[in-house]
């Protein structure tokens, strides 16, 4: 993975107890076993950890990160990418973990809540969240790459439905960011990733719905060219209420093909929009039907695979059987990939409704989405750089914030729009004027 330039560390070690004495949360250090769970599987270990207790834990850690020369990194989950080197005190906001929901349709989570916890409490109020297809990931990091969760094209991206962000910005002030207060930060931390400070919490929309007719049907490898081309010819038309994905992957060793399908509204006409799909091939599995909404993670079912990944991304204008027949001569069962899945989301839909240029989540106008994702050390990366080069006549070579790991500027440029990219630049260079947070690399060039 290419990353923009590491800061090296300074001169005089930074009196790291004083910053330990400041904190309601612990101040972890290399050697002790707590240090090293947490950052096991990061490429490099940080200078610190600071188990964030509270907001002003963050405030502090932000603080002492600029008065002492060091970049700031902050991991929730840990599902997602954190550039970290000797001179980053690491921000752990696990311990961030309030989830309130409000019965009137709306809820406040911490930098810590993973997705599953709001499904299930929005869940017991009939309440539904736009959560991603993975429940285990965090709700504030998925929120700030935008969030293209299972129903994506009948309710947009999670972060389309942020009322107010609570965040801690490079120059170490705690601010509360809502459209009319800050409303340049409002509209940056939708979609600018970790660039622009610290979240310690969000508070969201949440939608009134307690069920979905959705899930997985699965198919044998030997049919994937039957299920592919059926998909993207059927996908065509699919009515704004249905959103599906579809994914070569391997389920017990055996390659698959698996097809995601939720649908919002009246079973029976659900089952009627699937039903060409159901029967182009016998499916091996069919997980396709009335659910809770707070099962969504039942519809990709999907979790990070063990060890450090290579991901790779692209969006696709259109869908010809050409593309489909390169996907199966590159990607397909019978071909020797490496790859741990690879999958393609239909855009579209209420994705696209909202205004271009809105918030900071560029390419709402792309087609397909397309990720491949495999082991950091097989060839995974190679093999998915040549798929992404034979698809290239059906791309303009963009990709998607939320799925994009890399900060060096070729990789912003490919996930953002240059307008976009200038302005989280200019926040970034205004906010964060030491240049404090590892999120924001890429932006200062
Ligand atoms: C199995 C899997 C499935 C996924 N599915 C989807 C999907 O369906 N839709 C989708 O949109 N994305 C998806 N993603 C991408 C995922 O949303 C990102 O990787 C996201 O960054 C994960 O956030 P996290 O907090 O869980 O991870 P972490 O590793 O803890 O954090 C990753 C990065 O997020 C940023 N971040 C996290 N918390 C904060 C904070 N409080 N303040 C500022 N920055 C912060 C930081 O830059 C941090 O380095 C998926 C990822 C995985 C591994």
């Amino acid at each position: 993975m290419t990353t923009a330039p590491e800061r090296a560390l300074p001169a005089t070690r930074p009196p790291l107890l004083d910053l330990a004495a400041r904190l309601r949360g612990r101040l972890l250090l290399p050697g002790g076993d707590r240090f090293t769970t947490r950052t096991a599987a990061l490429p490099l270990p940080p200078l610190a950890v600071v188990e964030a207790a509270t907001a002003e834990d963050v405030v502090a850690a932000v603080r002492f990160a600029g008065r002492h020369g060091l970049e700031l990194a902050v991991q929730a989950t840990g599902l997602g990418a954190t550039p970290c080197s000797e001179s980053t005190l690491l921000v752990a906001t696990a311990g961030l973990d309030e989830c309130t929901v409000h019965e009137e349709g709306w809820a406040r989570v911490g930098a810590g809540v993973r997705w599953q916890r709001v499904l299930d409490e929005a869940g017991a109020h009939g309440l539904a969240a736009l959560a991603g297809s993975s429940p285990a990931a965090g709700v504030v990091g998925q929120t700030l790459g935008g969030g293209l969760g299972p129903v994506a094209r009948t309710y947009g991206l999670a972060s389309d439905r942020v009322r107010a962000f609570e965040v801690v910005t490079g120059d170490g002030v705690l601010r509360r960011v809502t459209p009319t207060e800050h409303p340049d930060l409002f509209w940056g931390l939708r979609g600018g990733r970790g660039a622009l400070g610290v979240v310690t919490a969000v508070e969201f929309d949440l939608l009134a719905v307690d069920e979905l007719y959705a899930g997985a049907l699965e198919f044998d490898g030997a049919d994937a060219a039957t299920v592919l081309h059926r998909w993207a010819s059927w996908s065509a038309g699919l009515p704004r209420q249905a959103t599906t994905s579809i994914a070569l992957l391997r389920s017990a060793g055996e390659r698959v093909v698996a097809v995601r399908f939720a649908w919002v509204g009246d079973a029976d006409a659900g089952a009627a929009v699937l039903a060409p799909l159901r029967e182009c091939a016998v499916p091996l599995h069919d997980g396709v039907r009335v659910r809770p909404y707070a099962d969504m993670g039942q519809i990709h079912r999907v979790s990070a695979p063990p060890g450090p990944v290579s991901e790779a991304q692209l969006l696709l204008d259109a869908l010809p059987p050409a593309t489909i027949e390169v996907l199966l001569a590159v990607a397909g069962p019978a071909a020797a990939s490496p790859q741990l899945l690879v999958e393609l989301r239909q855009l579209g839909g209420a994705i696209a409704r909202f205004p271009e240029r809105a918030s900071a989540f560029s390419h709402r106008d792309g087609a397909f989405s397309l990720v491949a994702v495999g082991p950091a050390d097989d060839g995974a990366a190679e093999h998915a750089a040549g798929l992404l080069a034979a698809l290239a006549p059906w791309s303009s070579g963009r990709g998607l914030a939320t799925f994009g790991r890399e900060e060096h500027p070729g990789a912003l440029a490919r996930v953002y729009d240059p307008a976009t990219l200038r302005r989280l630049a200019g926040l970034a260079a205004h906010y964060d004027p030491h240049r404090i947070l590892a999120g924001a690399r890429g932006l200062h060039g």
